[in-house]
């Protein structure tokens, strides 16, 4: 649940360093379906999956190196009998997905193309709305970051909800009543009663002033967003590749207390919806 680029050594153990990736499954499923954003996380999706191989979508969120570098790695999806749909947010240049993907996984950056992996693979494009993906009803909506379009999602079942918002900078859109950036509608609407909100927490506040201009947000900014969303809870994504697990630990200690229940999230973790 890193931001950035991966964290190893010793001070990185308990969190765990791969950058993001969350998989999804239906309530009683053997396997999840939905995977949203292909970090270096991605390669541990092969271990739910007992030994079969994947069948679903991956929905990225934006196509920065720690949302997507783990695609080739997803051992379960380069497999003869899978079959994957990769869908990434319409680009403004109008280029197609593949043709996108390329530009990151293609000779000489990298040995083959995304449409060289195995199995059955196809490439698409969301647009801001809903729609349907994998048996989930998925909201997209733009979000401001830095340096290429990026979208939120809020996911349903029917049940429960979750919205994953892993790098949003709302300080673009001004500093907002508290400093910490704007309550913008389409971050409202994404996180409005969720049970969960998965949210970019990069920033810790002394950071703030030096660091805003990367594009991302900080964890106070997460927690306030739950409570004027009425989020159940919020889990805190995309650490700054140099947090320590020391300082993951404060960040939770910082934010103890019934309401909103904040999770600082480790890697492997699971919550059941
Ligand atoms: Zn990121
Ligand atoms: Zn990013």
């Amino acid at each position: 649940m890193r931001g950035s680029t991966p964290a190893t050594g010793i001070d990185f153990v308990r969190y765990g360093g791969d950058t993001l990736c969350l998989a999804l499954a239906h309530d009683g499923a053997p396997a999840p379906t939905l995977v949203l954003d292909a970090g270096t996380g991605l390669k541990s999706v092969t271990g739910l999956l007992d030994g079969a191989p994947f069948a679903g979508t991956i929905l990225l969120s934006h196509l920065h190196w720690d949302h997507v570098l783990g695609l080739p790695f997803f051992s379960a999806a380069d497999h003869p009998d899978a079959n994957v749909t990769v869908m990434l947010p319409e680009q403004q240049s109008g280029d197609g997905a593949a043709a996108v993907l390329c530009g990151i996984m293609s000779p000489p950056y990298f040995p083959i193309r995304p449409t060289e992996l195995r199995g059955e693979w196809s490439f698409g494009t969301v647009a801001p709305g809903g729609q349907q993906i994998q048996g989930f009803t998925v909201l997209a909506r733009e979000i401001p970051h830095k340096g290429g379009r990026t979208f939120g999602y809020r996911v349903s079942d029917g049940h429960s909800a979750l919205a994953y918002l892993p790098d949003h900078c709302p300080t673009e859109l001004g500093p907002g009543e508290d400093g910490f950036g704007e309550y913008h509608p389409a971050a409202l609407e994404l996180a409005k009663d969720v049970d969960v909100l998965v949210h970019d927490a990069q920033l810790f506040p002394a950071e703030l002033s030096a660091e805003a201009v990367y594009g991302h947000a900080l964890a106070d900014y997460a927690v306030e967003l739950s409570r004027r969303a009425h989020a159940r809870s919020v889990v805190l994504i995309h650490h700054r590749h140099t947090r320590t697990d020391d300082a993951l630990d404060e960040l939770a200690l910082r934010f103890r207390g019934p309401s909103p229940r904040v999770i600082v999230a480790a890697q492997g973790i699971t919550l059941d919806l």
